[in-house]
């Protein structure tokens, strides 16, 4: 599983920090999200597609 964000899309609503602290985190000075596994392991898949849809940006995406 590999995540990916479009940091032209994401507008800091920091709903998938919550929704996946493990996996997302925001950059301090450009106030969009880091994805700090690109490859996480499939325990983090339910939280991961929590973030997925909870991002009102739709930034975010998985691809198998
Ligand atoms: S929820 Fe979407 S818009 Fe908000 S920080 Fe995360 S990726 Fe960016």
């Amino acid at each position: 599983m590999k995540v990916e964000a479009d940091l032209e899309a994401c507008q800091g609503y920091v709903c998938c920090l919550m929704a996946a602290p493990e996996v997302f985190d925001i950059d301090d000075d450009t106030a969009k999200v880091v994805v700090r596994m690109a490859s996480p392991g499939e325990n983090l898949r339910g939280k991961i597609e929590e973030a997925v849809r909870s991002c009102p940006s739709r930034a975010l995406r998985i691809s198998d």
